[in-house]
C-alpha cells in the first residue's frame, strides 16, 4: 500500500511548471494539520493499512521543518503501520539541502531523495526560472552521498530550446556531469508546455516558439543511448535505474496499485473501480478539512476507462502491457484494440512476446500516440 503527500509550496515559480503550489508559505502549519487530519480522517481508504511506501511530493517538501516532520510521521505511524523495509522518499531543492537539512531528514526517517536538478547549465536554469545554480546542484548530491542517502534520484529536463550553437552538446555535457554523481536512479523529462504556465503564455505571445518534435526525438535518443551505456535500465519512457533500484512508489502507479494520496490536488487511486482528486487550492482545503470533509472529486471508472488507463500506463513500461489483463478488463475493448495491433506492429512501434505486447525502441518516440491509437474509443 502506497501514501503520498502534497506538500504545496515553493519558494519561486518555475516557468514550466504546472503542479499546484503556492509560494507564500504563511499557510504552512494549517496545511500540515490538515493533511495529518486527512490521514486520520481517510485511514480507511486503502485495502490494507500496512504502508510499503510513502512519498513526499509538491511542491517542494523540502521546505518543512523538523517539527512538521514529526507531527506527519506521528500521525502516519498511529493510523497505518509502516513496512520497516518501507520506502519513504522526499522532493527536495538543491537551495534546501543544506548539511543541518540532510541530516534532520535522515533523523526523521527519509531514506530516498529525488532532488530537482533540471539541468547542470546555467543558463537553462536561468530560462526555466530555477532558484538554484549548477554548483549548489552538484554539491548537494556529494553531501546527501556524504551523510549516507545512497538511494538518491535526479530529475532532468531535456529538449530546452536554445539558442546556442550545439545543443546537443550542452545535453550531453548534463548527462556526463549527472553520471558523475552515481546515483542509482534517473527521471528525465522532455520539457511539455503546458498553458496555464509562464511558458504557456509566452508561447501564445510568441515570445518562445513550441518544442521541436524531431529535436525532442535526438536529445531522447542521446538520453536513451547514454545511461544504457552506464548501466541504466530504462523501465518506464521517463525513469532509469541501476538493476533493483526502480523506483517503488512509482512502480506503483504504473503497476495500477491502490494509493492514498492527501493534501492539495492529490489524487487517490483504490485500486478498483474510483479515482480521487483533491481541491487544489489550500485555503479551501483546510476549511473543508477542518470541517471534517474531504474536498474531493471522486471519479467512477468506466470499463473503457480501465483498459484505456491501463494501456497508456502500462505500454509505457519495461514490464508491457499484458493481453490477458486486456481481456479480463473488457472484452468488447479487447476486440476493438486486438483489431489495431497488427498496423502498430507493421509501423514497427509494438513487438508482441506471447501474450505480452512492448514498445520498440521506435514506438518509444510516440509512446503516448502509440496507446492513443489503441485506445477504445
Ligand atoms: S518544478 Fe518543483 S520547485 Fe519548480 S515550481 Fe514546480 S513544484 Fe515548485
Amino acid at each position: 500500500m502506497h501514501l503520498y503527500l502534497h506538500i504545496p509550496f515553493c519558494r519561486q515559480a518555475c516557468y514550466y511548471c504546472d503542479f499546484h503550489f503556492s509560494t507564500s508559505l504563511n499557510g504552512r502549519a494549517d496545511v500540515v494539520d490538515a493533511i495529518c487530519r486527512e490521514i486520520e480522517l481517510r485511514n480507511d481508504y486503502l485495502p490494507t493499512p500496512q504502508l510499503d511506501t510513502i512519498y513526499f511530493g509538491g511542491g517542494t517538501p523540502s521546505l518543512l521543518e523538523e517539527a512538521d516532520f514529526q507531527q506527519i510521521f506521528r500521525t502516519i505511524h498511529e493510523q497505518f503501520s509502516v513496512n520497516p523495509a518501507a520506502e519513504i522518499t522526499l522532493e527536495a531543492n538543491p537551495d534546501d539541502l543544506t548539511l543541518e537539512k540532510l541530516q534532520l531528514l535522515k533523523r526523521v526517517g527519509i531514506n530516498r531523495l529525488s532532488i530537482g536538478i533540471q539541468s547542470f547549465h546555467e543558463p537553462h536554469l536561468k530560462h526555466l526560472h530555477r532558484i538554484h545554480s549548477a554548483d549548489e546542484a552538484q554539491q548537494c548530491v556529494r553531501m546527501a552521498q556524504s551523510v549516507g542517502f545512497e538511494n538518491i534520484t535526479i530529475d532532468l529536463i531535456y529538449a530546452i530550446p536554445s539558442s546556442e550553437a550545439d545543443p546537443h552538446a550542452i545535453w550531453r555535457k548534463d548527462l556526463a556531469q549527472a553520471m558523475a554523481l552515481n546515483v542509482p536512479h534517473i527521471s528525465a523529462y522532455c520539457l511539455t508546455i503546458e498553458p496555464q504556465t509562464v511558458f504557456g503564455k509566452w508561447l501564445r505571445s510568441k515570445r518562445i516558439a513550441p518544442i521541436d518534435d524531431s529535436f525532442a526525438a535526438e536529445q531522447f535518443q542521446i538520453l536513451l543511448d547514454t545511461l544504457r551505456k552506464h548501466g541504466y535500465e530504462q523501465y518506464e519512457i521517463s525513469n532509469f535505474a541501476r538493476p533493483g533500484r526502480p523506483s517503488q512508489h512509482n512502480s506503483s502507479y504504473w503497476l495500477q496499485h491502490p494509493y492514498l494520496g492527501v493534501g492539495p490536488s492529490a489524487h487517490s487511486y483504490d485500486g478498483k473501480q474510483t479515482r480521487q482528486y483533491n481541491l487544489s487550492h489550500n485555503t479551501q482545503y483546510v476549511s473543508a478539512i477542518q470541517k471534517g470533509k474531504i474536498p474531493a472529486e471522486i471519479e467512477d471508472l468506466s470499463e473503457q476507462d480501465l483498459i484505456n488507463e491501463y494501456v497508456l500506463t502500462s505500454l509505457r513500461t519495461h514490464w508491457g502491457t499484458s493481453l490477458d489483463r486486456m481481456a479480463e478488463l473488457s472484452s468488447q475493448g479487447f476486440t476493438f484494440m486486438k483489431a489495431v495491433l497488427p498496423e502498430l506492429q507493421t509501423k514497427g512501434w509494438i513487438r508482441q512476446e506471447k501474450s505480452m505486447i512492448y514498445l520498440t525502441e521506435a514506438g518509444k518516440l510516440f509512446a503516448d500516440r502509440v496507446a492513443e491509437e489503441l485506445f477504445w474509443v
